[in-house]
């Protein structure tokens, strides 16, 4: 089903007369009321009226998540806060995350983009919708949740986390659809056949999955095993969470772009240049309704490219391949973004540490697990009596066994995240050979 047949079917010549309008309106509002805008328009020498065509935006200079942290928290905000009804936050960089504030009009453009995602992975009205997206500063599970009942779905915002409970609501309610991070629908998956519960008993029709990296074997892995159809949603709290493009379950063969609302671009990371459909490069966004945190030529640090062909789902968008990979270096775990750097402040304040560590990403199983390697200091190396740390046995002596427990609840505190904690002797870590050294180990399949 398709929610709103005459913007995501509209003829592309007239979705292009729309995007323009709605561009120079969102031009117009930023170079009014957000100082950054107008000194960033004014240092490229271009005015709002300069945009005539939708190329034209190509003039306009590109926002970055630097710029965020720059104005933090409030600072890109193009209406007063009286006005804001909701704010989400990204789990951001340096530990200070990304605000994003919803004015009435932002939150019900953002509930119809997330219908739309529902109804194109087949949810009618009527149906019963288990939202296992995390519901808090994250915008999956309050995104959805506006989306489901805007689509007339019966709601289960059951969150994410306690997997035993969301298969019981599976089996007593009879969801029709199910929404979570890929790797979270693994684990349900998993959690299904060690209760000995048959797949195709629990009547799944459909899940949108997205929030992190997946691949098409995981897509295969997941439809298999839980008897669905899984579609891809795509979406980053700057831009206004889920909902930014998603696929549809007839084809499954790329994210559809709301595009009377988001603009996308694709441009080389380098040169900023941008780049033909079909060729993957950075991908960029500009909103083009939103009131209180519109974004001109968003660089979103993930690495996509842009399908123009015509869709069999009579969808007229441009369709969004997966992410590939991000321009940074930010690890994505268990749908925590994570970066090194984060990591290495919080070791760094610990005195017992050496400078050295390394960080190994696996997926056992089904979740994503990260290793924090860390070599302790030559002076308590020699407290502790010069033993080999990387012995499990020895991993569990008190004054070691504390130290541990000590640096996971300081990453605990600077990642929101659990990891695993392994202190190496000095010289355990590697060490640079004279160029880059690669601290970052990702032994995830992607
Ligand atoms: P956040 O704003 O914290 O929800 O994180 C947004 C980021 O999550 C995006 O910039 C992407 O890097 C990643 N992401 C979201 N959806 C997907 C998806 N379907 N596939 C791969 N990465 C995704
Ligand atoms: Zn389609």
């Amino acid at each position: 089903m398709i929610w709103n047949p005459e913007m995501e079917s509209m003829p592309r010549e007239r979705l292009g007369a729309l995007q323009l309008k709605r561009l120079q309106q969102t031009a117009r509002r930023v170079y009014e009321r957000v100082p950054f805008y107008r000194q960033a328009f004014d240092k490229h020498g271009v005015k709002p009226a300069d945009i005539r065509t939708l190329e034209d935006l190509r003039r306009l200079p590109f926002t970055r998540k630097a710029d965020f942290r720059e104005t933090y928290p409030t600072g890109l905000f193009a209406v007063p806060m009286n006005q804001v009804l909701r704010i989400h936050a990204s789990s951001g960089t340096t530990g200070k995350p990304i605000i994003a504030g919803y004015t009435r009009a932002d939150l019900s453009m953002w509930a119809e983009t997330c219908a739309r995602c529902l109804a194109s992975a087949g949810a009618q009205p009527g149906d019963t919708f288990q939202n296992a997206y995390g519901y808090g500063l994250f915008t999956g599970g309050l995104g959805f949740h506006s989306g489901g009942e805007l689509l007339g779905l019966t709601v289960i915002p059951v969150s994410g986390g306690n997997t035993e409970r969301q298969i019981l609501l599976i089996q007593d309610l009879k969801p029709k659809i199910l929404t979570c991070t890929p790797s979270y629908a693994l684990t349900i998956a998993e959690t299904i056949r060690t209760m000995a519960i048959e797949a195709a008993s629990l009547g799944l029709k459909a899940a949108v999955l997205g929030a992190e990296p997946w691949t098409e074997e995981m897509r295969k892995e997941i439809e298999a095993k839980l008897c669905l159809k899984a579609v891809n949603i795509y979406g980053l709290t700057e831009v206004i969470g889920p909902g930014v493009s998603c696929e549809c379950v007839e084809v499954q063969n790329g994210a559809h772009v709301y595009e009377d609302h988001f603009y996308p671009e694709v441009i080389d990371p380098n040169t900023g240049e941008v780049l033909p459909p079909g060729t993957r490069g950075e991908l960029v966004f500009t909103s083009l309704t939103k009131e209180a945190l519109p974004v001109l030529r968003y660089r979103t640090g993930d690495l996509a490219s842009l399908d123009a062909s015509p869709c069999g789902c009579g969808r007229t968008s441009l369709r969004m391949s997966r992410i590939v990979g991000r321009t940074d270096d930010m690890l994505i775990i268990r749908g925590v973004n994570v970066f090194p750097s984060q990591i290495e402040t919080a070791l760094m304040r610990i005195p017992e540490l050496s400078p050295h560590y390394q960080l190994v990403v696996t997926r056992e199983k089904t979740l994503d697990e990260l290793e924090v390697r860390v070599e302790v200091s030559p002076e308590f190396f020699r407290q502790i009596g010069g033993e080999i740390l990387v012995d499990e046995t020895h991993q569990a002596d008190h004054a070691v066994h504390e130290l541990r427990r000590r640096i996971g609840e300081r990453l605990r505190g600077a990642l929101n995240l659990n990891t695993t904690v392994t202190l190496l002797s000095p010289g355990g870590a590697p060490r640079s050979e004279g160029g880059k050294l690669k601290r970052v180990v990702d032994k995830r399949k992607l």
